[in-house]
């Protein structure tokens, strides 16, 4: 019973005996099963999420091969469990973005707060770089775009003009309203002007004209058969057709609108000290409640993620004659993700923090197996803070921060598919690509990646951008179109994975600010604030 004690497993034996020597209680090894165990228990979620996603590809091969076929209410049956997963994720975003930047920033003094919003932009665009150089080289070196067969072009693409996309951008970041963000954000839209019909030539004209007066004259033709004669005689021909911009709303939420409000707002309470002390406590409980939602709504995901993937699988259209054709673009995106979640990235990491990069991915494993369930890095920012925080031991200060503004703008995922696809493209399309065209794309694919939101396929709006600045036409996007959402999935896992190695990142290279932080302020009853500053207000405006 003594050693039962000591082992602290209270009423249960246990054959833990006292080393003679060094006085020391020595823990006998656990078994094998119960070693398996205590693994099993300890990452069950990620277990259930694997099942869930192989459970959801087999249940979707299966039902593809039902006769009669799915229809469209069968299929929308089939994703609703799925649905309310991205429902439960989506809702919890605003309170979380607004919660975590607000609080986070807020106990951060101005030169801690700058530091690390410094490190996060510089890590941000340098892997994001990194990401669209490494693509550029796969598919360059590869060629995908000269293998494989025709690719067919599949639905259409929308008109976009580069310049109006970065404007919209910065219209996101600067919203007109501040509850409007939550629902509604503006983008340009390309109108078609009415043109005027032109009258192809003269003389067909004239003589429909005078066959109609001949005709009418005469009297012998019935008003029936002059007017089938107008039809078949004049040809019209469009005017090229004129777009003029029209700035509008369009649903979903302005994310970025929220990110810049947040950040703002919180570097400001943080300054204002004391003075705003009940908006500090309110955003900081804000956030421990969300968070404990995360947490319930964690144990639905692989439910949800196993009717998403079940439903894609039933829904795709001639997946064999599809793969054929874009197999060598397919494996060269694969190729380069690959590379770069689980070679640079990881580099990255132990060049800058020392420590086991795969600890580190094994610890956010639940997040990047939600990014490929949900194709999200916005629904997924909940599920990738508690991994960070809980996992990995990363600052929460840090990932307060750090994880909404990378899920928002931080895509290398996203960046390297997006100069892989426009060189494929041109390569399949035998466009010429210059050296200056090639930096053109490295850069257009960079910003491009920033401006995309972090929801399902937002990559293939934003890569029009990158069409447009080497001159592609756009609806060339229609060729990868097929296969884009099973990309999709695994870019925005990459992208989820930058995210989280970005913050273990900033947290190992901010440590000593926030350890100064913590030695510095203390309340009077002793307790730490968290980093909250309580200098005068004076020395913080
Ligand atoms: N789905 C991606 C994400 O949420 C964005 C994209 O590449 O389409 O991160």
């Amino acid at each position: 019973m003594e050693d039962s004690k000591i082992n602290g497993e209270k009423g249960k034996f246990s054959p833990a005996f006292v080393d003679i020597q060094t006085a020391e209680v020595v823990e006998p090894p656990p078994s094998m099963g119960r070693r398996i165990l205590r693994i099993f228990r300890k990452n069950l979620l990620i277990f259930l999420l694997i099942l869930a996603l192989c459970l959801g590809v087999g249940i979707g091969a299966a039902l593809r091969t039902v006769e009669p076929k799915f229809d469209y209410r069968q299929l929308m049956y089939l994703k609703f469990p799925g649905d309310l997963l991205m429902n439960m994720l989506k809702m919890l975003i605003l309170p979380l973005i607004v919660s975590s930047l607000i609080s986070g920033l807020a106990s951060l003094d101005t030169r801690s707060s700058g530091k690390m919003g410094g490190l996060a932009v510089a890590y941000y665009l340098i892997t994001t770089f990194a990401a669209v150089v490494l693509g550029i080289i796969l598919v360059v070196s590869i060629g995908p775009g000269y293998k494989g067969g025709d690719a067919k072009r599949s639905g259409s693409s929308k008109i976009v003009n580069t310049a109006d996309t970065f404007l919209d951008l910065l219209r996101q970041c600067f919203p007109d309203n501040l509850i409007e963000i939550a629902f509604l954000k503006p983008v340009t839209e390309q109108k078609e002007i009415p043109y005027e019909e032109e009258t192809m030539t003269t003389a067909i004209m004239n003589s429909t004209m005078s066959t109609m007066t001949t005709a009418i004259m005469n009297s012998t033709m019935s008003t029936n058969t002059t007017t089938e004669m107008t039809t078949s005689n004049t040809t019209t021909t469009p005017a090229p057709k004129k777009y003029l911009p029209e700035v509008g709303k369009t649903s979903g939420m302005n994310v970025l609108g929220v990110v810049t409000f947040s950040i703002f707002f919180g570097i400001i309470v943080g300054r204002l000290g004391e003075k705003a002390k009940a908006m500090k406590d309110f955003f900081d409980a804000l956030n421990e409640v969300t968070m404990k939602l995360v947490s319930l709504v964690i144990w639905y995901s692989p439910i949800g993620v196993l009717f998403l993937v079940a439903h894609k699988v039933v829904e795709m259209e001639n997946p064999e004659q599809t793969f054929q054709q874009l197999l060598y673009y397919f494996l060269t995106v694969m190729a380069g993700l690959f590379a770069h979640g689980f070679i640079t990235l990881p580099l990255i990491y132990f060049i800058f923090v020392r420590k086991n990069p795969l600890k580190f991915i094994a610890g956010v494993a639940q997040a990047i197996f939600t990014a490929l369930g949900t194709s999200s890095s916005s629904a997924t920012l909940p599920i990738t803070m508690r991994c960070l925080e809980q996992n990995n031991g990363v600052d929460r200060r840090v990932t307060k921060f750090v994880a909404p503004v990378g899920a928002t703008i931080n895509m290398d995922g996203t960046a390297l598919y997006e100069a892989v696809a426009v060189i494929f493209i041109g390569q399949m399309q035998g466009y010429d690509l210059s050296i200056g065209q090639i930096i053109i794309i490295s850069i257009t694919a960079t910003t491009a990646a920033i401006g995309a939101a972090g929801v399902p396929q937002a990559g293939l709006v934003t890569m029009v951008i990158v069409l447009t600045a080497v001159g592609f036409p756009t609806e060339d996007v229609t060729l990868i179109l097929a296969i884009d959402w099973l990309l999709d999935r695994f870019r925005t896992a990459i992208n989820v994975l930058g995210d989280a190695f970005g913050a273990g990142i900033v947290a190992h290279l901010a440590r000593n600010e926030l350890k100064n932080m913590d030695n510095d302020i203390e309340f009077g009853d002793g307790q730490t604030n968290n980093g909250y500053i309580s200098s005068t207000l004076d020395e913080r405006l």
